[in-house]
């Protein structure tokens, strides 16, 4: 999977992405991190990205040149990979969304600063908007580097145990079930004894009514129009 990312401020991006899981995707070569900065396509002796609203108000909006050659390049770089723009206006990511996008070759990610981009340039170059919320950001970097590292980890390889990812939250459409480590006892708080039985059915039981159980509590809303197996129905009535 590659990941190319259409940014301002690159240097963030590669220390951001550089740490734990995708640090290591990247050192294995499971995952290659490009980045693309606009400020290298401007034309003027300042390399300027931005300029004032048509219309007035305040802040700045991003040119298209710079941004749109930027994009370009990066385009004839990753051709397969669709281009997708971080906004608080596009469709909300959610695990769904990350199993979609990391079902592409790739992903060019192109993250906004100031007030946002030239609208000409979402109609002619991207092809995908996306949000990690409803709430507004300073820029697409740190959405980018959202999508980067939940896409990573579905990447065949990536994660160490391929187990982890399918119980992870969402996975399986239910929340994850509580963890412990050692030592078995803490400030008066045990593990849950059956955690200790070595009786292989039973955790697997124990796990699944737990994120039943939370998922029920904490998420209603991931439960409601979905059909429970005979176990989980049970488990929910214990
Ligand atoms: N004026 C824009 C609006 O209200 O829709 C917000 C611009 S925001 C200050 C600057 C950039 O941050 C955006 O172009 C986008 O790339 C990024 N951004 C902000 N919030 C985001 C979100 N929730 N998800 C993804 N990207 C976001």
């Amino acid at each position: 999977m590659r990941f190319d990312v259409v940014t301002l401020f690159p240097e963030m991006i590669r220390a951001a992405a550089g740490y734990g899981v995708t640090g290591r995707a990247v050192e294995r070569g499971l995952v290659r991190l490009e980045t693309w900065n606009p400020r290298d396509y401007a034309r003027d002796r300042h390399r300027t990205v931005d300029d004032r609203p048509y219309g007035g108000g305040p802040g700045m909006v991003m040119k298209v040149e710079p941004l749109r050659d930027a994009i370009r390049a990066a385009r004839r770089a990753a051709p397969a990979s669709p281009v997708v723009l971080l906004s608080p206006q596009g469709r909300r990511l959610d695990q769904a969304g990350v199993r979609e996008l990391a079902a592409q070759p790739g992903l060019i990610l192109v993250c906004g600063r100031y007030e946002g981009i030239d609208e000409r340039l979402v109609e002619a170059e991207v092809d995908q908007e996306w949000s990690i919320g409803d709430y507004v950001l300073s820029g697409g970097e740190l959405a980018a580097l959202v999508v980067v590292d939940a896409v990573a980890r579905l990447v065949p390889g990536v994660l160490g145990d391929a187990e982890s990812a399918a119980q992870d939250s969402y996975m399986e459409g239910l929340l994850d079930c509580p963890h412990y480590t050692r030592p078995e006892e803490i400030d008066g708080r045990r593990v849950p004894p059956v955690l200790l039985s070595g009786d292989h059915g039973a955790i697997r039981r124990w796990r699944r009514k737990q994120a039943l159980g939370r998922t029920w509590l904490r998420r209603p809303d991931l439960l409601a129009g979905r059909a429970l197996d005979e176990e989980a129905r049970a488990l929910l009535e214990e």
